[in-house]
């Protein structure tokens, strides 16, 4: 099999999993307890929080552990929102995931909170411009994504900062896509706050890290014992969370060579695609993009029926995100890049990993150009 959908999941990785062995048996104390096993659990959970720290650039008492990307977008978004001092407006993107685009509704349902869109260029490009034209005096929030789940399309997440803070704004950014891949300190991209999921990048599904600036005030989800300094209550995922720091720590390592490999050959796929497969067009931007992320749109034949022929000829990838995968309607990132409904169905998405070859890249778009081929055969 070939795995091309690292942008839905990941396998943990066994220099992952061996780390958290520990936390899982002998280790396998509460942190919160006062025996020895309690602060072996603790000293695992802080040398943790340490390590993501050391990553973001920020402080280890800012790292707050949490059950992964959708949780730390909720925190992120409902929590800095309510506990916000001032103004009831928020900002974001027409491309954000679900768990940021879902709690801004529901901040505009229930909490009276009023939210501007902001639309993407037609290569998925927040324009800073349309940013600078929304923001408002009383703008509490600005969250746009990283790097897009879908597309790939990586956003000016700086300039977009500088402007929220201009008028006195949090800035939140999803880097659940982008890490592994991209620079994560927030000192370098401005932002006061960013979301970050282990199971995109080689830990377990199930674990998560929300860093916020210190100086911001946050009103908890989850109430119960105060642990994560009173933000996140619920004995602590131990294990999840050395999982997520290893993991981090082995992206950042190999992050640098990694992209540079990656990118030539995410390249030469997509060139290969756009020259064999008839009617097929790149989603996105040509080059502010992951690393890892080639999709498509394939012109008149069904993406989910070609996801399924491949998946035939031992190929995974997939139509769209996973979260919106099952749902009949079109995507609403395609659909917010101008495509019609109808060409949004026909979309195909692949997502790289560090240990694709140029020759499978080959394979898949072989397999590829033939699948299309006997779709259309069938229709
Ligand atoms: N944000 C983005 C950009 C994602 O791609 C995902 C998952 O697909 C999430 C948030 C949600 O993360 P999780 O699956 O850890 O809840």
């Amino acid at each position: 099999m070939i795995y091309l959908d690292s942008a839905a999941t990941t396998a943990v990785r066994r220099d992952v999993l061996e780390a958290m062995w520990p936390a899982l048996t002998g280790q396998f104390g509460n942190p919160s307890s006062t025996h020895d096993l309690g602060a072996a659990a603790a000293k695992m959970l802080a040398d943790a929080r340490d390590t993501i720290a050391a990553i973001v650039g920020g402080r280890a008492s800012e790292v707050i552990f949490t059950s992964g990307g959708t949780e730390s977008d909720n925190l992120a978004i409902k929590g800095i929102a309510l506990a916000a001092p001032r103004g009831r407006h928020i900002v974001a993107s027409a491309i954000e995931h679900p768990a940021v685009a879902e709690a801004c509704d529901y901040l505009e349902r229930f909490h009276g909170f009023e939210i501007s869109v902001v639309d993407v260029d037609g290569d998925g490009i927040v324009r800073v411009e349309d940013v600078a034209a929304a923001v408002r005096a009383d703008t509490t929030l600005v969250s746009i994504m990283y790097a897009n789940n879908e597309i790939g399309s990586v956003q000016p997440i700086a300039p977009i900062a500088a402007i929220a803070h201009a008028v006195g704004a949090v800035m939140h950014t999803d880097a659940v896509q982008a890490a592994g891949w991209l620079d994560l300190d927030v000192r370098t991209l401005g932002v006061d706050a960013l979301s970050i999921s282990g199971h995109k990048l080689g830990a377990p599904k199930g674990v998560g890290a929300l860093w916020l600036r210190g100086s911001i005030p946050i009103e908890p989800l989850i109430h119960g014992g105060g642990q994560e300094r009173g933000r996140r209550s619920g004995t602590e995922n131990v294990a999840g969370a050395v999982g997520l720091a290893t993991a981090l720590a082995i992206g950042e390592r190999i992050r640098v060579d990694a992209t540079a490999n990656t990118t030539a050959l995410r390249d030469a796929f997509i060139s290969r695609v756009l020259a064999t497969v008839p009617g097929a067009r790149l989603t996105g931007s040509p080059t502010l993009r992951l690393p890892v992320s080639a999709s498509f749109t394939l012109g008149v034949t069904s993406g989910e029926a070609v996801v399924l022929e491949l998946e035939r000829r031992g190929i995974v990838c997939s139509s769209g995100s996973a979260c919106a995968a099952g749902r009949d309607e079109p995507s609403t990132v395609l659909l917010a890049l101008g495509l019609s409904p109808e060409l949004a169905q026909t979309a195909l998405r692949f997502t790289l990993d560090a240990s694709i070859t140029a020759d499978q890249l080959d394979d898949v778009s072989t397999a590829l150009r033939d699948a299309v081929a006997t779709v259309a055969s069938i229709a």
